[in-house]
């Protein structure tokens, strides 16, 4: 019975995962932006520096951080199975460690917005954005996110506007 009971937990947990992605996707979709026009371009403007840069990039960084939690979640609790601990404690512990990361960072992201043409700045919802900077297949936004985190400099999907990401 012990055994049926690890497979349905793991079953759980598979299924929760997915469901809370399909959240993630309807929320992100939800706090998007509207509109596709752009009335005015910065393409050709010099870099700014961002404002808030410590906020951007600690969003840029959960973003990433998420995502990797959510590829090693399931072969984690897997081991931790196999090893021994089976504690539904350390599984909903889990589950509430990478839940609350997915709404901090979807939270920080409805609120960051480019200075010069006001929408989101790590959030294109699916919307054709007229400055994606695709990287390595990425989404425009997930481009962004890795941009900021890697380089510390992207170019705004929206305005085209360039910013460099310095904490001073
Ligand atoms: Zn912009």
């Amino acid at each position: 019975m012990a055994d049926l009971e690890i497979v349905l937990k793991a079953a759980l947990y598979v299924a929760g995962g997915a469901l809370f992605a399909s959240i993630a996707a309807f929320l992100a979709a939800a706090f998007g932006d509207s509109r596709v026009d752009v009335a005015r371009t910065f393409a050709d403007a010099p870099a700014e520096p961002f404002p808030r840069p410590r906020l951007l990039r600690f969003t840029a960084l959960g973003f990433r951080f998420t995502y990797f939690a959510m590829m090693v979640t399931v072969p984690l609790v897997l081991l931790l199975v196999a090893i021994g601990i089976r504690s539904g404690l350390v599984l909903a512990a889990l589950t509430i460690a990478i839940i609350g990361t997915i709404a901090l960072v979807l939270g920080l992201s409805a609120i960051i917005r480019c200075p010069k043409c006001t929408k989101r700045a790590i959030m294109n919802a699916g919307l054709h954005v007229a400055f994606a900077e695709p990287l390595e297949g990425l989404s425009p936004w997930g481009s962004v996110v890795k941009r900021i985190a890697r380089e510390r400099r992207f170019r705004c999907m929206h305005c085209g506007q360039r910013f460099t990401v310095q904490e001073v």
